[in-house]
């Protein structure tokens, strides 16, 4: 039930490693649990293994994460652009995680495609962008990035092993364990979608190592505010629509509703999902109000592709059952939008 990388593959990337002085690690704009669980995870162990590794991500973890760092070694280039170019100038390899395209880091994107640096591409989304990265590790059937990286840990551990004659491997640090499960937990909804064998053979062992489970479970999914909770309800209560027709529901969420309830980023977090505990739904979307554009969310259960969705009208991409992508019309057109996205998408799969 283990996943495993090609030998070649596992020896170039240690190569690529051990040659580098100035390691980079980026994730991708609005992070989530698997981005921030990557970023740290990744520095964790480069750490333990002697290397000079950085992080730097677009914009700020939302509150709901914040405790995944706690010595704030986070760069963030929105808040000090300079730092995080220069950070990008003098690093000679740049490892890129949970994201398949430049365009996900922004603002950071013209500064690290400027760079002479190595990249290496660690994700699981489909597709990834050709030509932008040296290295590529993606394995889209892995539930998240972080699995990606728990694997390819153990490969290269195997390999260090064999190279320095080693009869120990060692062990993943207790951070390094939390912030894999946490993008485990985060990216399958907690276990309930994407989840392979190797996903489950992956949670015991870190559970074998140590993680407490319940405690990461509270931190994540059960520190909201009291605000948070009263705007789900109100969502719930009076915006969330059902289209039967299109077995899909959606729900708008305006800033004047984020000022009522004191929004913060990540409170929305799992909204999406709740039009799908509805029977007989399949398909849902959240669209949240941004001071320059609408956010969009997006989540199937069955075989429809929410990632061609986002794609074809929703200016994104993502996995193919949960993506998401920007739109620049008022939220009022919306419902109109959606409507007609799922009306063309349906009849182009039905050909
Ligand atoms: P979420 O709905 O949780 O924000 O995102 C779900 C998935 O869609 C994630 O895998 C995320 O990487 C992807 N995604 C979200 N926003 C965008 C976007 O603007 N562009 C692309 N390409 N992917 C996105
Ligand atoms: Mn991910």
């Amino acid at each position: 039930m283990e996943f495993s990388f090609s030998a070649a593959s596992i020896r170039k990337l240690y190569g690529l490693l051990y040659k580098s002085n100035n390691i980079l690690i980026i994730s991708h704009t609005n992070p989530d649990g698997d981005a921030i669980g990557s970023v740290k995870a990744i520095k964790g162990y480069l750490s333990s293994k002697g290397y000079n590794a950085s992080i730097a991500i677009p914009n700020d973890c939302p509150d709901y994460l914040c405790f995944m760092d706690p010595d704030r070694e986070i760069m963030v280039w929105n808040k000090e652009p300079e730092r995080v170019n220069s950070f990008i100038r003098s690093s000679d390899l740049i490892i890129l995680a949970d994201f398949n395209s430049l365009s996900r880091i922004d603002d950071m994107e013209s500064e690290v495609k400027a760079s002479s640096a190595c990249k290496i591409l660690l994700d699981h989304h489909p597709s990834y962008e050709n030509g932008s990265f040296d290295m590529v590790f993606s394995q889209p059937a892995l539930s998240s990035t972080c699995e990606l990286l728990y694997w390819l840990f153990a490969g290269l551990d195997k390999y260090e092993r064999r190279d320095r004659g080693l009869k120990r491997s060692i062990p993943l640090s207790p951070e390094t364990c939390e912030s894999l499960y946490i993008g485990l937990m985060t990216d399958t909804n907690n276990f309930s979608n994407s989840v392979i064998p190797s996903t489950f053979k992956m949670a015991s062992d870190l559970l074998a190592m140590g993680v407490d489970k319940e405690r990461l479970q509270h931190l994540v999914f059960g520190g909201f505010s009291e605000n948070r909770m009263r705007l789900m309800g109100h969502l719930l209560l009076n915006k969330m629509v059902v289209l039967p027709e299109y077995q899909a529901g959606y729900i708008l969420l305006s800033l004047q509703e984020q000022k009522k309830f004191g929004f913060t980023d990540g409170d929305s977090e799992g909204f999406v999902n709740m039009p799908l505990n509805i029977k007989g739904i399949n398909i849902s979307a959240l669209f949240t109000e941004n001071e320059s554009n609408i956010r969009v969310s997006l989540r199937s259960l069955n075989n429809f592709s929410v990632n061609n969705l986002a794609k074809r009208f929703f200016n994104g991409g993502g996995h193919e059952k949960a993506a998401g992508g920007k739109l620049f019309i008022s939220l009022n057109d919306i419902p109109e939008y959606f409507k007609t996205s799922l009306k063309k998408s349906l009849e182009c799969e039905n050909k």
